[in-house]
């Protein structure tokens, strides 16, 4: 090193007497010059990917277009386990005789969307925990002995904040019906339950993938995110924070006496079966999901500060979090006609929403007006239990203020006490909520929706969007299921 140096740096003889001396320093000069500036860029070059690799490599090897090298890692690591919160086993793999190995889910079709599949590409925690699943945290001479001996160490266990519980409850409510309940912790944004139907088996997507890709009832989508419904009346929380906002010194004197049917702009709006609520205020409009009422307040709406505040519950961007999303859609032009401003009022018209983010509306609620940012990923141990990583909730957006989301409150509160959800009164759990009958033809027939959250004294809260397609009225479907969800959680 030091030769090649003396050698690089020796000074010679200007072989041309004619040529100036310090013309020859200088270009000697140079040569260092540009020696260091490569030498800068190399040790800058070796820097950076020496940080890539530490510091970024989770989401570089994770990321879906590198699966051929994270799945190399396979060919060392026994794939770890997924559970739910406390330790119930949604995926293993085992390892068979022949030395081949099978990926095992002993729930079967109930986790089937949220924890996902491995052969034909992946999805779910599968893919989301893809790289932790794969890397071993084993003890050391374990893992050294299996380098000698060619054994596979085994992989990190991916500990998931679902609970098996609360995804059973969900499971069953869900029944026959095509649709989805999803829960969470609103003060966290851990997701406790994902259930989407129709579903299918996981332990069998190797062979039957080709006829769950192309069948026409989107069987592979997670209708819990993905899924795209008119919310009816569940979006008259949205409508009620509207008008509150333009109208904050009187909204609490609104006054309308239902008839059942209202009519403006050449268009009929009907109360469910065409009850006649009576006088309300805009508590008991609320409660009673009195349409004709919201109508007549969708008449008295901006446009375009109703958009505002819509866009700020999801509807401007697909929200990112653990799961797979669409986005929704909300559509009020700034001369939006009369029928179009009771039809959005009331949860009809052009509104498109995702359960989730119903569930985010609720949580936000509950929260004081903040909604946290969903996540399925609650720590990962390995093989011996020890913990190696854990995740915390963040702050996703703030949907409106502290005062609103307690008035709100209220308003959520009457609907359990005296509206369409008076099947949550329990002594076990204080709840609050808002139901949804959304029509999706002309022929009448509805999704059942209930959107809201209960507390108590001894658990965390919980937050829930509940939908069943084509069920019918909300208060008669979407509650009781509500109900077998919130009692399997509060015990
Ligand atoms: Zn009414």
């Amino acid at each position: 090193m030091t030769g090649k140096k003396q050698w690089f740096f020796r000074k010679k003889e200007p072989a041309d007497k004619t040529e100036h001396p310090r013309k020859k320093k200088d270009k000697g000069r140079e040569m260092v010059l540009v020696t260091y500036a490569f030498l800068i860029l190399f040790l800058v070059m070796i820097g950076y990917l020496v940080w890539y690799v530490a510091a970024r490599s989770d989401r570089f090897i994770n990321n879906p277009y590198n699966s051929k090298r994270i799945d190399a890692f396979a060919e060392n690591t026994v794939r770890g386990d997924i559970t739910d919160r406390n330790g119930v086993v949604l995926a293993e793999t085992k390892t068979n005789a022949d030395g081949t190995e099978t990926r095992v889910y002993p729930k079967a079709n109930r986790y089937a969307h949220v924890v996902g599949y491995t052969s034909n590409g992946k999805m779910g925690v599968e893919q989301l925990a893809n790289y932790y699943l794969l890397r071993s945290h084993a003890n050391p001479i374990l893992r050294l002995k299996n380098s000698f001996s060619e054994e596979k160490d085994p992989g990190d266990t991916c500990v998931t904040t679902l609970s098996d519980e609360v995804q059973a409850a969900a499971y069953e409510a869900l029944g026959s019906y095509r649709g989805a309940i999803i829960a969470m912790n609103p003060e966290t944004g851990e997701i406790l339950c994902c259930v989407s139907k129709p579903d299918f088996d996981p332990n069998e997507v190797e062979w039957t993938y080709e006829t769950l890709a192309s069948s026409d009832n989107g069987v592979l989508l997670n209708r819990a995110s993905q899924g795209r419904y008119p919310p009816g009346s569940t979006f008259k929380i949205v409508t009620t924070l509207e008008y509150q906002r333009e109208h904050p010194k009187d909204a609490e004197n609104f006054h309308f006496t239902c008839e059942g049917i209202f009519a403006a702009g050449g268009k009929d709006i009907h109360c469910y079966h065409n009850t006649a609520h009576g006088e309300e205020d805009l508590m008991d409009a609320f409660a009673d999901s009195c349409n004709s009422a919201y109508a007549k307040i969708g008449l008295t709406l901006d446009p375009k500060s109703f958009q505002k505040t819509a866009d700020r519950m999801f509807f401007d961007k697909a929200i990112v979090c653990d799961l797979p999303t669409e986005k929704p859609r909300f559509e009020l032009a700034e001369n939006a006609s009369e029928a179009a401003l009771m039809e959005t009022a009331i949860g009809q018209g052009k509104t498109y929403v995702t359960p989730l983010q119903m569930l985010l509306i609720a949580s936000a609620v509950e929260n004081g007006g903040v909604a946290k940012k969903p996540f399925l990923l609650k720590e990962i141990r390995n093989v011996d239990g020890k913990r190696v990583e854990t995740f915390y909730g963040k702050k996703l957006r703030r949907l409106m203020s502290k005062e609103e989301a307690e008035g709100l409150e209220s308003y959520m509160r009457r609907v359990v006490t005296d509206g369409t959800a008076k099947a949550l009164q329990s002594d076990r759990f204080t709840a609050y909520g808002k139901t949804g009958t959304a029509e999706y033809d002309d022929e009448g027939n509805s999704h059942s929706w209930f959107v809201g959250y209960a507390r108590s004294e001894d658990r965390d809260p919980i937050a829930l969007a509940v939908i069943l397609e084509g069920a019918g009225s909300g208060s008669a479907v979407a509650v009781p299921a509500a109900r077998s969800v919130l009692e399997a959680y509060f015990g």
